[in-house]
């Protein structure tokens, strides 16, 4: 914990055994100041559009960010993208390569889901956007838990025996300030090139999913708003991520 604390900085720090969803509780409590909300179980760990993020006790990662920012809201479309840069450079550096981004929250290795990040907003707007950045990373998936996820999956200690779950929170939270910092200075625009490293859409074939509309394409990597970049027959097109879904083909 005081490792912990002493990566954190100015964060503060909550540790708690259960909730329902570290996003849920730091939406409830609201912050005052940037806050990290750390679990060992979430009752109802969530994804996007309210799809179950499966969230077995001492087994994964689970953790919120609650983070204060004077950006505006529109400046906001890289965010999820440079919380996974941040990531895959933690992870880099305990030694674990090849984990790949999938636009617009999916961090996946092999095409095997190993994390998601879910960033939404809450609490009025004086005084500052209060942004909720939300992970849950697989570290050592419970063996009977492992069923109720109907995706391929991973977990970190597959790729590297020896992790602990310590480890990996303490480098991926100095990495995300250092993320943090440089992207409400310079925008998403300047990690364009690292996205381009880890786009694991980038010329593959892919659909884009909304509601009953499909539109077929190949990406063709990602703008300076993070918008996804589909390359289409009619020219290229960016999709914002709000109601879309996006599937290899
Ligand atoms: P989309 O592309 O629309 O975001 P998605 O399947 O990536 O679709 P998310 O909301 O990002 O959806 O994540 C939720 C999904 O992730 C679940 O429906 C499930 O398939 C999968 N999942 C749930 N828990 C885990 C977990 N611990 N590890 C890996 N995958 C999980």
């Amino acid at each position: 914990k005081a490792l912990l604390e002493k990566a954190l900085g100015e964060f503060s720090l909550d540790l708690r055994l259960i909730t329902n969803s570290t996003n849920e509780k730091l939406k409830g409590e609201g912050f005052a100041h940037n806050k990290l909300v750390v679990a060992e179980y979430q009752s109802a760990g969530r994804g996007r559009r309210g799809r179950q993020w499966v969230s077995p006790l001492a087994s994964n990662l689970y953790w919120s960010l609650g983070w204060k920012t004077q950006l505006p809201v529109q400046q906001l479309g890289g965010l999820s993208l440079i919380v996974g840069l941040a990531i895959v450079k933690a992870l880099n550096e305990l030694n674990i390569t090849g984990v790949e981004l999938k636009w617009p929250n999916d961090i996946r290795y092999q095409g095997r889901k190993l994390g998601g990040i879910l960033v939404e907003l809450s609490g009025d707007m004086v005084g500052g956007l209060q942004v909720i950045i939300g992970v849950g990373l697989n570290v050592h998936m419970a063996s009977n838990a492992a069923e109720a996820i109907e995706q391929e999956w991973i977990n970190l200690q597959e790729l590297e025996p020896t992790i602990s779950r310590q480890q990996v929170l303490i480098t991926v939270m100095q990495c995300l300030q250092s993320y943090l910092a440089h992207f409400s200075e310079c925008g998403f625009e300047s990690f364009l090139p690292e996205w381009q490293n880890y786009d694991e859409c980038y010329n593959k074939k892919v659909a884009i999913l909304q509601g009953e509309d499909v539109i077929n394409g190949i990406g063709a990597g990602v703008d300076a708003n993070g918008a996804f970049l589909l390359q289409t027959g009619k020219g290229i097109k960016p999709i914002y991520a709000g109601e879309v879904s996006l599937r290899f083909r």
